[in-house]
């Protein structure tokens, strides 16, 4: 009975029909059989199967590249349509990360059908189990009911997330949003890449959808990529008009053109729930009556500073999740006495490749197979990751050794380089790409992890010193760039002889130019030597990294949060100010589009419950 998840199934890239074909192919059917050890592959119904993983493997020690499936078989399917199979499998042994017995539970919906569940289950209880007759709609906490007010701040994908979970219990929902609705950041992003012109509230970082819109998409996380709550958040993807494929790919993407579209979608669904939405409305300050957060001080965002209006809002709570890059935010939370906690992140710089040298390194003979997206197989990308031998590079200020990992982040195949400065004065970069990922670059920043005991060596202190730090090096980037947002640029065989560019570059993708500068001379020597020893390094896992056709951009500092805001595991509200409930990537709690949904989701669910709409764990 149930369903038997049958894995690591490998079919030969040339018996694939390619990456995007995700049903099953005759060579998929005949690896089945085999594990299966049924005799005719083509005596299996179709039906009572169903690919629910495909990867791409094309590991150099690889004697030939293929694609890794795991197949969800439906027993129950299997007897109805071919009772006769059964007989043949019905031994059918469990074994450890091959063949698997799903628990009932395992497939999960999206958010909205769980929430929907979860009413369900609550509307059914008695009263004894629930303790009151309305715990369901939250009658016992506001006796002459009204809905609990709730405003979230921010709308990455940890506030839309949070405000769907929210809405969907029936709490009055404000989602404020300092930056604007896509439409209207499109042009702002437009009027960056050809004007020059930086909206300070309206840009790669700011606006709807979070820091994420214009990104690559990537949605792969190091939460557990099967797990329910992930699950949850990729099938409400999907809901909202991302490709079913996400569901199925072994490294899912989206690509800007296909999240536009989508949070377009979640805008309106939010909407029909009663969520009111305010773009252009910045939170400048919270308003906290007996150490209790009572609502916010907002100013219209949109407005030059000569139109400058502000207004108090009151709320039962506060959802705070600004990203990581709302420096003011953290500012105006200290001023409160919020406790934020330092916390270790990484910094380095851009490296820009031609893809068609990521492709033939990674995939030697099969480079020709990708065809700028359109191929057999994926646009070829990479990750690499090395510990980089702590006694080389002491700290100079007597901190001792610091065992330091420098890793790629955010790798982008067929991407181009982006500007995701805040303020002009400064300039730090990320990466994004279209769905098909059919640029001539690959980029990925390469970084290194930096701690307290860098931050001290430069004698910045207290919980924002990591904050200083980033604005240390941006401000330098912008320096060595000479200004107008273009990027100081170094070959990486030239950043290895620490030597200036002098001969001609090799093209960017960045739209608004770059200058050759001296990069080994942006950060402390300890980084750069981190950065030039994991250099070579990596060479070594991907021959011909190190090329003079590598470009690397000045300068990467935002990978993580430089702050951890304390709050409780289980209410996620702030342990050092009570109404208020910090999530997502600023907060510290997550990392990427999908851990910031999921951060999102369940404080979601947490608060409904604080709030009593919601009784029960999911
Ligand atoms: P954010 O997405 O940062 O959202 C915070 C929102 O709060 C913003 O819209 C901001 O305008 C708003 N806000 C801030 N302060 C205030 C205030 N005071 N009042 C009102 N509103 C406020 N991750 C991936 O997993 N895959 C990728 O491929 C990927 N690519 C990326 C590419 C780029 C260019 C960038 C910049 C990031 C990328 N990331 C990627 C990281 C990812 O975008 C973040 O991890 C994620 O968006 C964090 O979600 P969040 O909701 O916590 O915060």
């Amino acid at each position: 009975e149930g369903i038997w998840r049958l894995s690591k199934l490998n079919v030969s890239v040339h018996k694939d029909p390619g990456k995007d074909f995700l049903g099953l192919s005759d060579a998929l059917l005949q690896e089945i059989a085999k594990v299966l050890e049924f005799p005719v592959a083509s005596m299996l119904p179709q039906e009572a199967f169903k690919v629910v993983r495909k990867s791409f493997d094309a590991r150099k020690l690889q004697k030939e590249p293929k694609f890794v499936y795991s197949v969800d078989m439906d027993v129950q399917k299997l007897i109805n349509l071919e009772p006769r199979t059964w007989e043949f499998i019905s031994e059918l042994e469990p074994k450890v990360g091959l063949i698997e017995h799903l628990p009932h539970d395992r497939t999960s919906g999206d958010i909205m059908s769980i929430v929907h569940d979860c009413r369900k289950l609550g509307e059914n209880a008695t009263t004894s189990e629930r303790g009151d007759t309305n715990l369901c709609n939250g009658s016992h906490m506001y006796p002459n009911y009204r809905k609990p007010k709730v405003a979230v701040v921010g709308s990455g994908p940890a506030g839309l997330f949070a405000s769907l979970v929210l809405a969907e219990f029936g709490a009055d929902v404000t989602l404020m949003e300092r930056g604007q609705a896509v439409e209207k950041r499109g042009r702002d992003i437009g009027a960056l890449v050809v004007r020059r012109i930086l909206q300070e509230e309206s840009n790669f970082c700011f606006g709807e959808g979070g820091a994420g819109t214009w990104s690559d998409g990537k949605l792969v996380t190091r939460i557990g990529r099967n797990s329910g709550s992930v699950l949850a958040v990729l099938e409400t993807l999907v809901h909202f008009g991302a490709p079913q494929k996400i569901l199925v790919d072994g490294k899912p993407h989206l690509g800007t053109d296909k999240l536009v579209p989508l949070l377009q979608n979640f805008r309106r669904y939010l909407e029909e729930l009663g969520v009111n939405i305010m773009f252009g409305t910045r939170v400048d300050d919270l308003l906290v009556k007996d150490e209790h957060v009572v609502g916010v001080k907002v100013s219209d965002s949109s407005n030059n500073s000569s139109h400058f209006t502000s207004q108090k809002l009151g709320y039962d709570a506060v959802v705070l999740a600004v990203g990581h890059s709302a420096r003011d935010t953290y500012q105006m939370l200290l001023s409160h006495g919020v406790n934020l906690v330092e916390k270790d992140f990484a910094v380095g710089l851009r490296v820009e490749h031609p893809q068609e040298l990521i492709n033939s390194i990674q995939y030697s003979g099969l480079a020709n197979e990708v065809l700028s997206g359109r191929g057999k197989v994926p646009v070829a990308d990479y990750k690499v990751v090395e510990y980089v031998n702590a006694e080389d590079i002491a700290l100079p200020s007597n901190s001792g050794p610091i065992n330091r990992s420098c890793y790629s982040f955010c790798m982008c195949p067929g991407g181009q380089v982006v500007l995701t400065s805040t303020d002009p004065s400064e300039l730090c970069i990320n990466g994004m790409s279209f769905s098909r990922r059919s640029s001539k670059w690959a980029n990925a920043a390469l970084v290194v992890t930096v701690s307290s005991k860098d931050f001290g060596a430069l004698d910045l202190h207290g919980p924002l010193a990591g904050v200083e730090f980033q604005r240390m090096f941006e401000r330098k980037a912008a320096a060595m760039g000479g200004g107008n947002f273009v990027l100081p640029v170094q070959t990486v065989t030239d950043f290895l002889d620490n030597k200036l560019s002098v001969t001609s570059l090799p093209a960017s993708s960045y739209r608004l130019g770059v200058r050759a500068a001296n990069l080994h001379e942006l950060f402390p020597t300890h980084i750069t030597s981190s950065l030039q020893q994991s250099l070579l390094k990596f060479d070594k896992e991907l021959p011909g990294f190190i090329s003079s056709s590598a470009l690397l951009h000045g300068v990467e500092t935002r990978t993580s949060s430089p702050v951890q805001i304390s709050r409780s595991a289980d209410t996620y509200e702030c342990t050092s100010l009570k109404g208020l409930y910090p999530i997502g990537e600023g907060a510290g709690y997550a990392g990427g589009i999908v851990s910031a949904a999921v951060d999102g989701m369940y404080s979601g669910f947490a608060l409904a419950k604080s709030l009593g709409l919601f009784h029960g764990s999911i």
